[in-house]
């Protein structure tokens, strides 16, 4: 009797938390693609996933489903985590003249739209490699945004990402820059020298924050060598130093020696991709990697260094340069018609002209042309290392210069399509924008793809990801924080025009 009587107890506590305790939200029905791994998608269907609080707290196919606030039936449409961009620039909005008397006025629009420009493309988590905390907490305070974290940039004296400051400014506007042995460390007062050397910029970035660390090799563009570096022997006890308290670090490098640098230094992320092969007369008719070219690859394939391809990088260049440019309709999904004027008129092209400067009298068309080359010679290295089976992440480096043809969550969509024209397969490419991020960056705890108390941020697609790239722009809803909003409310339009 009495065991009855207990049995009943606890089928009532059953019941009555079924009965009462409603989840935020229920997706019913979705196919739910599940990145496993760098090339491993499972297909599950016939469940339902349950979110509260913004987590995913069930994935089920039991028949008895809890009762929620808001249930979706979610049937013949594609359930996906939501992509994660490991490469953007969230400060300045894209091409912005800083003289411009009406900057101010764009920059703080900009700053009001870049998240849901993000959002719209399906693009729930940002990593700004050059950022700060504070820089960060002001991308978020427009919501709806992406989850975002940022890497602190750890340039040199008068290094790339550093030119022309001084080292006090160094030390004000570049919280984390290595100071080196013979710096003219007589413009900083001894304690501040000690906070730039040795561990203390990364120990500092990981207190504020920071999800990774970033290195600089560059040297110069094209075989331009005339910025300073930082010396091998700190680039290799600062990647080991971030290892040891769990900072992933990330180099930017896209010309061939300077990967191999950034290879040497055992970095764990390469920021761009190989573009720049040193090698001007290269015959492009044959597809063949010069032997440097291949001999770095081979090794960031080796030591399994995860490889953002940041096509648009080139892409983005070549259309600044380019004089018959014309803002195609796509960009009319995230920019507002009077910021398209301005970028038309005559202040608003000063990078177009910038662009076209120091080429000598070779004409638009060749110019044009030349940046094009670089850019396949990207798809070259991108489609050998997916070949080879590298891990390759989404990355799209927006904006990579004032360059407005580049605009936030267009480009991560440009990105993926370029990289998937490069021949990087679809189930890959669903990985390299999820899973492998949210693993490089040590964040795959909470991102990556559709499981039990990883953070609800999800997209659901009209169309499968797996049959065509073009699924990432035919998006029905994006889920962010476990918040359900339909695309169509994050076009521009829909925002008003700002
Ligand atoms: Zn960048």
């Amino acid at each position: 009797m009495k065991k009855q009587i207990l049995f009943a107890a606890t089928y009532c506590m059953l019941f009555s938390n079924a009965l009462f305790a409603a989840v935020d939200l229920r997706i019913d029905n979705a196919i739910i693609l599940n990145p496993v791994d760098k090339h491993q998608v499972n297909i599950i269907s016939n469940h339902w996933i349950a979110i509260q609080n913004g987590k995913i707290i069930k994935v089920s196919n039991a028949r008895k489903k809890p009762r929620a606030k808001t249930v979706v039936d979610a049937k013949d449409k594609y359930l996906i985590p939501g992509l994660t961009d490991s490469h953007v620039h969230l400060k300045t909005m894209p091409g912005l003249l800083a003289s411009d008397p009406n900057a101010k006025q764009m920059q703080k629009a900009f700053l009001q739209r870049q998240g849901r420009n993000y959002l719209y493309y399906g693009v729930t988590q940002v990593i700004d490699p050059s950022n700060t905390a504070s820089g960060i907490a002001d991308f978020m305070a427009n919501v709806p945004a992406p989850n975002a974290f940022f890497c602190g940039a750890m340039p040199v004296y008068q290094g790339y990402n550093a030119e022309g400051l001084s080292y006090a400014k160094l030390h004000h506007h570049k919280p984390y820059f290595i100071a080196q042995h013979n710096d003219p460390t007589h413009e900083l007062t001894p304690s501040q020298v000690h906070s730039h050397q040795g561990s203390q910029p990364l120990e500092r970035m990981r207190s504020d924050g920071a999800t990774c660390a970033k290195l600089y090799f560059e040297d110069g563009f094209g075989e331009n060598s005339n910025i300073p570096l930082i010396y091998q022997g700190d680039a290799r006890r600062l990647t080991e130093s971030a290892k040891a308290i769990g900072l992933p670090s990330m180099a930017h490098a896209n010309a061939v020696d300077m990967q191999q640098l950034a290879v040497d230094a055992n970095v764990d992320i390469m920021a761009h991709g190989l573009w720049n092969w040193l090698t001007p007369n290269i015959n492009q008719a044959t597809n063949v990697l010069p032997p440097t070219v291949k001999a770095v690859l081979d090794s960031i394939i080796e030591k399994d260094i995860a490889y953002q391809p940041t096509l648009t990088v080139m892409d983005s260049l070549a259309k600044v340069t380019d004089r018959t440019f014309s803002f195609t309709e796509e960009y009319q999904t995230v920019l507002p018609s009077p910021v398209i004027a301005w970028y038309q008129s005559e202040p608003g092209r000063w990078f177009f002209k910038e662009m076209n400067q120091g080429w000598g009298s070779m004409s638009n068309q060749k110019k044009v042309a030349k940046l094009k080359r670089i850019f396949s010679q990207g798809q070259l290295a991108l489609n050998y290392l997916y070949k080879n089976d590298a891990t390759l992440l989404l990355g799209s480096d927006t904006p990579p210069a004032p360059t407005y043809t580049s605009q936030p969550g267009l480009s991560t969509y440009k990105e993926l399509t370029m990289m998937h024209q490069a021949g990087v397969g679809l189930a890959s490419l669903l990985s390299a924008a999820t899973i492998n991020n949210a693993k490089a960056f040590s964040l795959d705890d909470r991102y990556g793809s559709v499981a039990v108390n990883k953070i609800a941020n999800l997209l659901l697609l009209n169309s499968d990801p797996l049959k065509s790239v073009s699924a990432y722009n035919d998006i029905d809803s994006v889920i962010v924080n476990g918040t359900m909003i339909k695309r169509a409310t994050l076009h521009i339009n829909a925002l008003g025009a700002r």
